[in-house]
């Protein structure tokens, strides 16, 4: 149990009109989370169980994290994040069992989410070099069987901008057998980002939010988040007493922060 307070419970407050675009994502994830949560008896009724297990396939920055937040706010379930490869780091020589205990830890405080950020860091090494004893087959191995005697008051959303790196096992039916493919940002969903990222943000009247959706191709979520934040920083700089941002500032902070341009294996 002392290995498990490294992983922080919270109540996320994050709604869905805070996630831009995504718009299939959220439906998804919807139907995969809060359905089953407001009428359980329903899936009972039609004969089918929800899905246990949820992977987001996307590239960093691109609001996997966020909208797995907005699932558990939306729905007021608890949330466990943990990064795979913290489950090395963290508990050095006793991995298992940091498994074992975040499964406990979400059950002991159900209904709830587990995240697993960056799961491929979990799934690398399965099989190849060695002969399945190693830590990360044992981890593996752990979060399987832990997978399987799931609780239905658990849920576990997976992330990965690494699909290729995914061990065939993780996915198979019953597991993290709902596939959700997150892409970057269009000029939509863009301009979408930018008004909610700009909403606290007093504009002068000549800001054009569609404007700086067509100035910011390649840009991901986080680095709109960015470029808004900068654009109240050089308002500031310019003037101290300064009662709105206006368009310079913002083109300013777009030629200063540059796209992730992420790309997106598959
Ligand atoms: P990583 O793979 O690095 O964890 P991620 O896909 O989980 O990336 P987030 O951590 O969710 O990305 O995104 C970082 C931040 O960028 C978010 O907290 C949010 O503020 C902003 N952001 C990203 N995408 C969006 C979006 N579609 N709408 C609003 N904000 C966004």
């Amino acid at each position: 149990p002392s290995a498990m307070r490294e992983v922080m419970l919270e109540l996320p407050n994050v709604r869905w009109e805070d996630v831009g675009g995504q718009t299939s994502v959220k439906q998804q994830l919807i139907e995969a989370i809060q359905w089953p949560q407001k009428c359980p008896d329903a899936f009972e009724r039609v004969g089918i169980q929800p899905p246990k297990g949820l992977l987001m396939m996307g590239p960093p920055g691109c609001s996997k994290t966020l909208m797995a937040r907005a699932a558990a706010s939306e729905s007021k379930l608890n949330f466990l994040a943990v990064k795979g490869p913290e489950l090395f780091s963290k508990w050095v020589g006793d991995s298992e069992k940091a498994v074992r205990s975040l499964f406990a830890k979400a059950r002991a405080n159900a209904p709830a989410i587990i995240f697993f950020d960056e799961i491929d860091g979990l799934a690398v090494t399965r099989g190849h070099e060695n002969d399945g004893t190693s830590v990360a087959d044992r981890v593996l191995s752990q979060l399987l069987v832990e997978m399987d005697g799931l609780d239905k008051k658990v849920i576990v959303i997976a992330a990965t901008n690494r699909p290729d790196k995914i061990d065939p096992a993780l996915t198979r039916p019953g597991r993290f057998d709902r596939l959700l493919d997150v892409q970057p940002p269009n000029q939509g969903d863009r301009a979408d980002i930018f008004r909610i990222h700009t909403r606290s943000i007093p504009r002068s009247p000549d800001v054009n939010l569609e404007e700086f959706a067509r100035l910011t191709e390649g840009y991901t979520g986080a680095d709109i988040k960015l470029v808004c934040r900068e654009a109240a920083v050089a308002a500031l700089d310019e003037n101290y007493d300064i009662e709105e941002v206006s368009m310079r500032h913002f083109k300013f902070a777009i030629s200063k922060i540059k796209p992730s341009d992420v790309k997106f294996y598959k």
